[in-house]
């Protein structure tokens, strides 16, 4: 079989009807800013921990819509819950609650909101 140095990319299709919704619903219940996101990406342009790591809190939202809680526990632990993107959000989405409650539904841990 001849091999030209390429494959068929994996299938990144999201079917958001068959994704697993929960913590998604449980971030938007005890912090309804997690609705408003526009995804504009402010947040992680100015995202203290992305000076040494790839996170993105922008991409940890994507990861948590589409329920993929494997690779939000890997990212979340990233987050040094400086602020600085609280700061800069232009639709006042409250990060760093939204990260803390991430970690409430991972470790059912009691957190509280800042
Ligand atoms: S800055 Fe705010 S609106 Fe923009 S991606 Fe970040 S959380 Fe969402
Ligand atoms: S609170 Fe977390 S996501 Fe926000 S700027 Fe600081 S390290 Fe980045």
């Amino acid at each position: 079989m001849n091999k030209f140095g390429y494959t068929i990319s994996r299938d990144n299709q999201i079917d958001y009807d068959k994704v697993d919704r929960s913590m998604a619903a449980f971030i938007e219940k005890n912090e309804p800013t997690f609705r408003i996101c526009i995804q504009c990406g402010s947040c992680a342009a100015s995202c203290s921990a992305a000076n040494f790591t790839r996170f993105s809190f922008r991409k940890l939202c994507l990861l948590i819509r589409r329920g993929l809680t494997d690779d939000v526990q890997k990212e979340v632990s990233k987050c040094m819950l400086c602020g600085k993107c609280r700061l800069v959000c232009p639709r006042g989405v409250n990060t760093r609650n939204i990260i803390l409650n991430v970690h409430q539904a991972l470790h059912k841990t009691t957190v509280y909101e800042l």
